[in-house]
């Protein structure tokens, strides 16, 4: 396949675009209701477009609108990886609304045809790193296992995990993930990073008394303030982004919503200021199948 490689390129806007689906969810479905619902909390009148650091993403082209992919019956990690790899031919930078976390793998797949040379910044109270789960090797527990083997990024690092256990710690240490457990947090200084950054932010390393309405509780996790101080800490360019495991059917008062949109607000924030970066290196073909 040819391939042109372009470096320090302006980058494009960032591009939301939902897709979902909740099929690979080990305990309860429901994510795949909630991307019409985190947009509707980000427009909502209660709190403006602007972002803690100065950005009014209201302002013309801040953003585009990518709508929600419309799934097929069959072959949905494919149709997911292809409609990702069209907004990158487009340049654009797709922020991803899930859906559960098992989209991430199809989605990183998109990009490491783009950036060779990922750094994946993972929030999370799991390490998703299973080598299966339940039978299935692309459960929403086990995404970053595929993303390592298949070598799609080059720094793995975990913000926020208290679930480890003896197999994903094996798994991490074979990968050679950089694990920052609740224990060692902050870790600000260490999301100093190279460019390009890839920011995959699953809901539930929040701590349930934020943001309940995820599928998997796990009390005692971080607040939205030490999330949000962490994201802006990351200096690399964001090339793009996922929320994903939000689950409506089990929020209270739309609090998990409105969480949800802060921080794809503060997401979208740092992706407009850094719209370009000189070590990021583009490959341009077809991503089309
Ligand atoms: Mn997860
Ligand atoms: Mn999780």
């Amino acid at each position: 396949m040819p391939a042109n490689v372009h470096k320090g390129v302006r980058l494009g806007a960032p591009a939301l675009l939902g897709i979902p689906f909740d099929a690979n969810s080990s305990y309860l479905r429901g994510a795949a209701a909630a991307p019409p619902l985190i947009r509707e909390a980000l427009r909502c009148d209660a709190s403006s477009l602007w972002t803690e650091l100065g950005v009014d993403l209201g302002s013309d082209g801040a953003f585009e609108e990518a709508g929600d992919l419309a799934l097929p019956d069959t072959q949905v990690l494919e149709a997911i990886e292809g409609a990702v790899g069209k907004l990158l031919d487009k340049r654009l930078r797709p922020l991803i609304l899930g859906g559960d976390h098992s989209i991430t793998y199809p989605v990183v797949r998109a990009f490491a045809k783009t950036f060779s040379e990922l750094t994946i910044i993972h929030f999370d109270a799991h390490p998703d790193l299973y080598d299966e789960f339940q039978g299935s090797r692309f459960s929403h527990a086990c995404p970053f296992a595929r993303i390592m083997e298949e070598k799609l990024a080059k720094r793995l690092i975990q913000i926020g995990i208290h679930t480890m256990n003896e197999h994903q710690r094996r798994q991490a240490q074979r990968f050679g993930v950089e694990v920052f457990e609740l224990s060692k947090l902050p870790a600000c200084e260490e999301l100093q990073t190279w460019c390009p950054v890839y920011v995959s932010f699953d809901i539930d390393v929040l701590d349930p008394a934020f943001a309940p309405g995820v599928s998997h509780r796990e009390p005692g996790g971080i607040s939205v303030r030490e999330a949000i101080r962490h994201l802006h800490s990351i200096t690399g360019t964001i090339v793009g982004a996922d929320i994903v495991e939000y689950n409506p059917a089990r929020d209270v008062s739309q609090l998990t919503a409105t969480v949800a949109a802060k921080i794809l607000k503060e997401i979208l924030g740092k992706m407009v200021t850094e719209p370009v970066c000189p070590e990021v290196a583009m490959t341009t073909h077809e991503h089309a199948r």
